[in-house]
């Protein structure tokens, strides 16, 4: 070979070489890339798959916490997720006068008070309550009455299965999330414990309105059912805790000895009873 030759021959394996290692450069980069991205896929699709599981066991799982309830305010979505998913059937105590039913304490579908009566006072309509309960509410009408206010029932006693279409209705009406703030789901209902009653006033059309709680009829209820035996149940501004919005028409019986420990308190039943 001349030394010509053997020059273009170097120059030639030079090039060849440089090509050689450019290519195996770019494979690497390529190869290293493509590694890395499928990690980050499956770094996603697990964490997906992490969340669906926690979702799906968060609302399968009982729940059988009764910590006190914390007197900072949580965030509300934590509450509200919790209020939804967390359910102790309650299958004993229905009859007790002082029973808690609400989001996280629930009562059975088949439950239903032994002692119902019809309620002998103005009413939108026909209902009942347990005998007790109509007793006291008999006592706070007159008192309304005798300060020159008229009150009227609205509604009193619910079944598991009248609830079920009612919240049925709200959801289709309010959507979940509205539903929730507005309605007890079947078996949360103090309705379906007899120791429930909405009222009313002419003042808002015999219409439960939040504004019934500016109305003097709803004053007198908030200053004066406890010593009837009733609570203003949802009261304003403690939705984070009750589950529900302001309800001013909406009473619940516990005997006059615990309403007015409740009312003194200043507390909700919840944070009365240190549960929630
Ligand atoms: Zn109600």
């Amino acid at each position: 070979m001349r030394i010509k030759d053997k020059k273009r021959f170097i120059i030639a394996c030079g090039g060849l070489a440089t090509i050689l290692i450019l290519v195996i450069v770019v494979l690497t980069i390529s190869f290293w890339h493509r590694n890395e991205t499928q990690a980050e896929a499956d770094r996603k699709k697990d964490s997906q798959t992490t969340t669906q599981t926690a979702t799906t066991a968060k609302e399968t799982e009982p729940v059988t916490n009764t910590q006190p309830a914390v007197t900072e305010q949580p965030a509300q979505t934590e509450t509200k997720e919790e209020i939804k998913t967390a359910t102790t059937v309650n299958t004993t105590g229905a009859d007790s006068i002082t029973i808690l039913v609400n989001k996280n304490h629930s009562i059975s579908a088949s439950y239903m008070p032994s002692d119902l009566v019809t309620v002998d006072l103005p009413s939108t309509r026909d209902t009942q309550l347990r005998s007790v309960a109509a007793e006291g509410l008999t006592k706070l009408f007159k008192a309304a009455e005798g300060a020159g206010l008229a009150l009227s029932c609205c509604s009193g006693y619910r079944s598991y299965e009248t609830q079920s279409e009612l919240y049925a209705w709200n959801v289709d009406t309010y959507g979940v999330d509205g539903a929730e703030l507005v309605s007890a789901r079947p078996g949360m209902s103090e309705h379906q414990l007899g120791l429930a009653m909405d009222v009313t006033s002419a003042s808002v059309g015999y219409d439960l309105l939040e504004s019934f709680g500016t109305t003097s009829e709803g004053q007198f209820i908030k200053e004066n059912a406890h010593k009837y035996g009733f609570i203003v149940r949802y009261p304003q501004g403690k939705t984070d805790i009750t589950g529900y919005a302001y309800e001013p028409w909406h009473l619940r019986y516990l005997g006059a000895d615990v309403a007015t420990a409740i009312y003194n308190s200043g507390k909700t039943m919840e944070e009365y009873y240190g549960t929630n």
